[in-house]
């Protein structure tokens, strides 16, 4: 009988801390502390503590936590905010819902925004930068924040995919001018639906974030501005607070799954494998090999039970949603070549030796077969 491996496995995960989630669950309903409250201002001051920043800010998602990041530092009509081409699109969606309009830079061979390519894409409207930490590698901070400083650009870290990850002993979300985070199931630290967070060492940017999140109020039923219904609800909060305490263990295990994976891989010369910088400590939310015949090796790992991924098949540029900026490849070489050759590799925390086996087996007996 053949192995089933999936991409994530979440039920291992929840299986591994039932009674501790289940008993979280059971006093948010006893307190009714649905939205906002007890739970959510608990939840934000750990995360806090966790990253190193003064102010966290639950809110609803991810994608809303840049939306409002940017609405925060008064984004206006015509600003334009650079990301990176290959990214989720949620980081370019959040750019235009908050008014402003968003331009590519080209990303480098390791798939993170290519600061060189940032500086040719400035111009008098551009107001900030989103370097995503993709993959759980921290991006080029040193590079995005001297072109910043230089221009007067804010950064929005967006640590969607890199939580407790490290950039020369930094920890991501604490650089720019605010970090935003998601907690979507999948993500290094996932709730139980959708969740996300605002992150920064600004106080009144703090206060204005979340202002924006609770429908632009100041007082109940007084608002200064029009906002967003985006806040943190309380079982996903209390979920979280449960996650957390775990999360240090987790990242450990899945930079050890991602040593296993190398040290067995490393022989096989059609494979690039994802390099581990030394001056960041990388938190794998993903494992990205590449290859020339990643669709044939792909199909090859699905008929042996192994399923992959593509992060992303299409880089933002090319989408059909950013057809109107008539993009074509010589504009993202990079972004457009690596669309065709990277291939996620099965990635959590609870992935057994036997699994790893079984993953790194399949690969050697596609590459035996050539
Ligand atoms: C998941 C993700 C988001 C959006 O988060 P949601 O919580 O799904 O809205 C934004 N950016 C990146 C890089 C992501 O991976």
């Amino acid at each position: 009988m053949i192995m089933r491996i999936p991409l994530v496995d979440l039920k291992a995960q929840y299986l591994s801390i039932k009674s501790e989630i289940d008993d979280a669950i059971t006093r948010v309903i006893d307190e009714t502390a649905f939205i906002g409250g007890k739970f959510a201002a608990q939840f934000e001051r750990e995360f806090a503590a966790e990253i190193g920043v003064r102010h966290v800010v639950g809110v609803g998602n991810g994608t809303d936590a840049i939306t409002i990041a940017l609405r925060a530092l008064l984004l206006k009509r015509g600003d334009e905010v650079i990301v990176p081409a290959n990214t989720f699109i949620a980081t370019a969606e959040a750019v235009t819902a908050a008014g402003g309009t968003v331009a590519f830079a080209d990303v480098g061979e390791d798939g993170l925004i290519d600061p060189e390519d940032v500086r040719r894409r400035l111009n008098k409207n551009t107001r900030a930068i989103i370097p995503v930490h993709l993959y759980g590698f921290p991006a080029n901070m040193d590079a995005i924040m001297e072109i910043a400083q230089k221009h007067h650009l804010f950064v929005i870290e967006d640590a969607a995919q890199a939580h407790l990850a490290e950039y020369k002993g930094k920890k991501v979300g604490t650089m720019g001018s605010v970090a935003t985070f998601s907690f979507y199931p999948g993500k290094n630290l996932g709730a139980y639906g959708d969740a996300g967070a605002i992150a920064t060492n600004d106080e009144a940017l703090a206060k204005k974030s979340r202002m924006l999140a609770n429908h632009g109020r100041i007082d109940k039923y007084d608002h200064e501005i029009e906002g967003y219904n985006s806040r943190l609800d309380g079982i996903q909060a209390a979920i979280l607070s449960v996650k957390l305490e775990h999360l240090s263990v987790w990242t450990d295990k899945r930079r050890e799954v991602a040593k296993k994976y190398s040290d067995a891989l490393k022989s096989i010369p059609q494979l690039i494998l994802p390099s581990m910088p030394a001056e960041s400590r990388c938190v794998f939310h993903l494992y990205v090999v590449r290859c020339e015949e990643r669709d044939a090796l792909r199909d090859h790992l699905k008929k042996e039970g192994i399923e992959t991924g593509i992060h992303y098949p299409i880089a933002l540029p090319f989408l059909r949603a950013y057809a109107h900026f008539g993009h074509t490849a010589k504009d993202f070489p990079v972004a457009h070549r690596l669309q065709d050759e990277i291939l996620s590799l099965p990635m959590y925390p609870e992935l057994t030796d036997k699994e790893i086996e079984c993953v790194v087996g399949a690969i050697k007996r596609f590459y035996v077969q050539r």
